[in-house]
């Protein structure tokens, strides 16, 4: 085989070996925390703690009101007990009755609040990690695909730099230097030719360099100086 041919099959691999390369960096950055999972997450715990606070006030309600009822209920039965006797002391005390009453009656129209608050809070701590749990999940899955995808992607690098190894013994030291100097430089270090025309810059070769590339030995574009490879 020729050295062209042999450094354009190395070139195949190095491209390969190139965007299989970029693929594993860009596979691997995906790989973590995700932030759509994380402020669901949060909004669950913010919506959590939104409804206990309401179950806090919720029960400091029936607490008071518990408490007016027990008043209410002492007072009522002193005023009708039939030993408060003075006039002025039974009004007073009917005027205490009526306030805790009204007092009493505040709380139970704010505790039925509370209670209906309650209600729609439970409903969106529960929507809230109903869309945690899908999310969560669905990245989990995507997670663990990811890594069946990094180790595949690896098992075929590590098949490419086996290759890239078998090749690049087969080939002459000195067009190797060559070789990596144009491909740091350039990027493709050979260029097929076609119809007379190197393909890495698209200029028509002299008969005479075409005369050479077709030996098949290492011969550079005299324009771009790549390493022309007759297929
Ligand atoms: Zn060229």
């Amino acid at each position: 085989m020729g050295v062209a041919k042999q450094l354009y099959q190395l070139q195949e691999v190095d491209l390969e070996l190139e965007s299989n390369e970029q693929g594993l960096k860009q596979m691997t950055s995906q790989l973590g925390k995700s932030q759509a999972v994380v402020r669901a997450q949060t909004r669950v715990a913010s919506e959590q703690q939104r409804l206990d606070e309401l179950r806090h006030q919720q029960r400091s309600a029936e607490w008071e009101i518990d408490g007016l009822v027990g008043k209410i209920k002492a007072v009522e039965e002193q005023l009708y007990s039939g030993r408060v006797k003075n006039p002025k002391e039974l009004t007073s005390l009917q005027h205490e009755v009526n306030m805790l009453k009204t007092r009493r009656d505040q709380l139970e129209t704010s505790a039925l609040e509370i209670m209906d608050q309650v209600e729609i809070a439970e409903a969106s701590v529960a929507a809230a990690s109903g869309e945690f749990k899908k999310l969560e999940a669905e990245w989990h899955n995507q997670q663990q695909q990811l890594s069946a995808d990094i180790e595949k992607l690896k098992s075929k690098l590590s098949d490419l730099k086996h290759k890239r190894e078998l090749l690049s013994v087969e080939i002459d030291p000195q067009a190797t230097e060559v070789y990596d100097k144009l491909r740091k430089q350039k990027g493709q270090a050979v260029a097929k030719v076609e119809q007379g025309i190197c393909r890495g810059c698209r200029i028509s070769l002299p008969s005479s360099e075409l005369q050479q590339v077709r030996s098949g030995d290492l011969m550079q574009c005299g324009s771009c100086g790549r390493i022309l490879f007759l297929p």
